[in-house]
C-alpha cells in the first residue's frame, strides 16, 4: 500500500510512524512545504544547548502520550520541571498564580482576592444566588462572555485570558468553554442532568471535587528538546520525507487513487492531510467540498516567541514564569517563561534562559514587529515586572521565532465544525485528516488524534 502524508509536523510524523507499525509492508511518503520537519515543534541549537522555540512542554498526565514516547525508546529523555510556581502580573503587581479553580475561574473569591476589586470579590461570592444559567447539555458557549456575565470582567481580563492565552494565543472572548475547558462544560452538563441549579461557582466546585490527586509532575519535556521526538518519529517511520514540497492540489483518479500537485510521483492508495485547517480546506476542495466549507470557518491565532539567554540569573524571581493580565496597560509581553528556573536540566547550563511570548488572536502588530524592537520590549517589560535588568545581565543569545497562524482558534463553534468535517469525510474513502485543529492543540492530543487517523487509514 502506498501512503501520502501532507505535512511533517507532529501529526504527520506520528501518523507516519503509526502506519509503519501497523502496516510494515507500506510505502510512506511525507511531503513538507517547509525546509525542516517538526512544524510547531522546533528546537534551535543555542551555544548553551538545544532550546525549544515552539512547544516547550507537554501534559505528562496523559498516560497514552507518555506510553507512546516510551515505545519510541525516548523514556529516558523525559525530564520533569522544578515545580516552582508561576506568577501573574496585574494592576502593576506580581502575585502568585492561584492554585485552585479552573483555568483561573474560582469557586469563590478567597483564591483571587489580591487580584480583583472588593466589588468583584463580592459578586463572585453572590453568584450562587443569581438566576441560573440557561445551559443546554452538549452545547458550547463563549468563555469570556459567560465569566463576564457571572463574575465580571476583572476575572476574565486578569486571570482567565492570561491562562487560556498561554495555551491558545487567544483571549477568553475568542474561545469556547467545551472546546477549551471540557471538564467545566461536563460539570455544567452534570448540574443540568442532576436537576441542580446551574451556576458558575457550582460548576467550578464540581470540577474541584472530582479532581483526582495524581502522583508525579503535571508536565514533562525532552532533555534535548522536541527535536528528539520529531527526529525519532521521522526515523522510525522509515518514510521518504520530502522538504520544500508544497502540495497545492490533490486529484482522485478514476481508480480511486490519488495524485499530488507539487510533489510525489505516480499514484497513492491512501492520503493523510496533516496540515493546518485553512490548508486542509484548500486541498480538500475537489475531494470533499462540504468539509472544505466547514474547515474555512477555523481561524488561526499568531504569536511570536523570543528566546533570550543571559550570563547570570541573579535577580530573576525563583518562579517558573509570569503571565500578564490581558488588561494590563503599557506591557507588551503576554508571558515570560523562566525556562532555566522551570527546568532543572536547563538550569544546569548556567546563566538564565527566558522565553518572552507576544501576540493574541486578532492582533498581529507585535508578531510583525522588528526583532530589535521585540527584544527591547521584552527587556523593558522584564525589568518593569520583575526588576531583572537583562541588559546588565549579559544578553548573549537571541532567537526570534514568529508563528503566523500558529494555533487554531477553539471558539464555541469549533467542536461542531470538527464534527461536520468528520461527517463529510465519510463520503471520501481513503482520506484521513489530522492536526491541532482536529482533536486538541496540546502535544498529547495531537499524538492521539494522529494515531487514531492512521489506524482508520490502514483499516
Ligand atoms: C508558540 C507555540 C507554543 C506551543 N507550546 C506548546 C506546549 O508547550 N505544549 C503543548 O502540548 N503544545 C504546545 N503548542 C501546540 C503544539 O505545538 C501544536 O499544536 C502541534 O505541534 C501542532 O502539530 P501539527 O502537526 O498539527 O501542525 P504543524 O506543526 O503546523 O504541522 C503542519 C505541517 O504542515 C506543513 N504544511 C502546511 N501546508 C502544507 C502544504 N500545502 N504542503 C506540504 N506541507 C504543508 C507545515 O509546514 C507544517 O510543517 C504550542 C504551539 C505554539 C505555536
Amino acid at each position: 500500500m502506498r501512503y501520502a502524508i501532507i505535512g511533517a509536523g507532529l501529526a504527520g510524523l506520528t501518523a507516519a510512524r503509526e502506519i509503519a507499525t501497523l502496516d510494515p509492508e507500506s510505502e510512506i511518503e511525507v511531503f513538507e512545504a517547509g525546509e525542516r520537519i517538526g512544524g510547531k515543534l522546533f528546537t534551535v541549537p543555542f551555544a548553551s544547548g538545544p532550546t525549544d522555540m515552539g512547544a516547550e512542554a507537554f501534559l505528562a498526565r496523559r498516560a497514552d502520550a507518555v506510553e507512546f514516547i516510551h515505545s519510541l525508546g525516548l523514556g529516558d529523555s523525559l525530564v520533569a520541571p522544578s515545580g516552582l510556581g508561576s506568577l501573574v502580573y496585574s494592576g502593576g503587581q506580581l502575585n502568585q498564580l492561584p492554585a485552585g479553580g479552573v483555568m483561573g475561574i474560582p469557586a469563590d473569591s478567597s483564591l483571587i482576592r489580591e487580584l480583583v476589586s472588593a466589588e468583584t470579590a463580592a459578586r463572585i461570592d453572590a453568584e450562587g444566588a443569581a438566576p441560573a444559567i440557561d445551559w443546554q447539555v452538549g452545547e458550547d458557549y463563549n468563555v469570556g462572555a459567560l465569566v463576564r456575565e457571572r463574575y465580571g470582567s476583572e476575572v476574565v481580563d486578569r486571570l482567565v485570558s492570561a491562562l487560556l492565552g498561554g495555551v491558545y494565543s487567544c483571549t477568553a472572548d475568542a474561545l469556547g468553554v467545551r472546546a477549551t475547558i471540557p471538564q467545566l462544560a461536563q460539570a455544567f452538563d452534570a448540574l443540568v442532568e442532576a436537576g441542580e441549579k446551574v451556576t458558575l461557582s457550582a460548576a467550578v466546585r464540581r470540577v474541584e471535587a472530582g479532581r483526582i490527586k495524581a502522583e508525579g509532575p503535571v508536565f514533562n519535556t525532552f532533555r534535548g528538546g522536541y527535536a528528539e521526538l520529531y527526529e525519532t518519529l521521522a526515523e522510525q517511520s522509515g518514510a521518504s520525507i520530502y522538504l520544500d514540497a508544497f502540495i497545492s492540489g490533490i486529484t482522485r483518479e478514476k481508480s480511486g487513487q490519488f495524485t499530488l500537485k507539487g510533489g510525489g510521483e505516480g499514484t497513492y492508495d491512501r492520503l493523510l492531510l496533516a496540515t493546518p485547517a485553512p490548508t486542509t480546506a484548500v486541498l480538500l476542495r475537489n475531494l470533499a467540498p462540504v468539509a472544505t466549507t466547514a474547515l474555512k470557518q477555523i481561524k488561526l491565532a499568531s504569536s511570536v516567541v523570543v528566546g533570550l539567554r543571559f550570563d547570570t540569573a541573579t535577580g530573576l524571581p525563583e518562579n517558573s514564569g509570569v503571565l500578564v493580565a490581558a488588561d494590563e496597560p503599557d506591557v507588551r509581553v503576554k508571558a515570560f517563561t523562566f525556562s532555566s528556573r522551570k527546568w532543572p536540566h536547563l538550569a544546569h547550563r548556567g546563566g538564565a534562559l527566558i522565553r518572552a511570548s507576544f501576540g493574541r488572536f486578532g492582533d498581529e502588530t507585535l508578531v510583525r514587529a522588528e526583532e530589535d524592537d521585540l527584544v527591547d520590549y521584552a527587556l523593558d517589560d522584564l525589568q518593569k515586572i520583575t526588576g531583572f535588568d537583562g541588559r546588565a545581565a549579559g544578553l548573549g543569545e537571541i532567537y526570534t521565532q514568529r508563528w503566523f497562524g500558529g494555533l487554531p482558534r477553539y471558539d464555541e463553534t469549533h467542536l461542531a465544525t470538527v464534527d461536520t468535517v468528520r461527517a463529510a469525510l465519510a463520503d471520501a474513502p481513503g482520506i484521513e485528516l489530522s492536526g491541532a485543529w482536529a482533536g486538541g492543540v496540546g502535544v498529547p492530543a495531537v499524538i492521539a488524534d494522529a494515531r487514531a487517523a492512521a489506524t482508520r487509514l490502514v483499516g
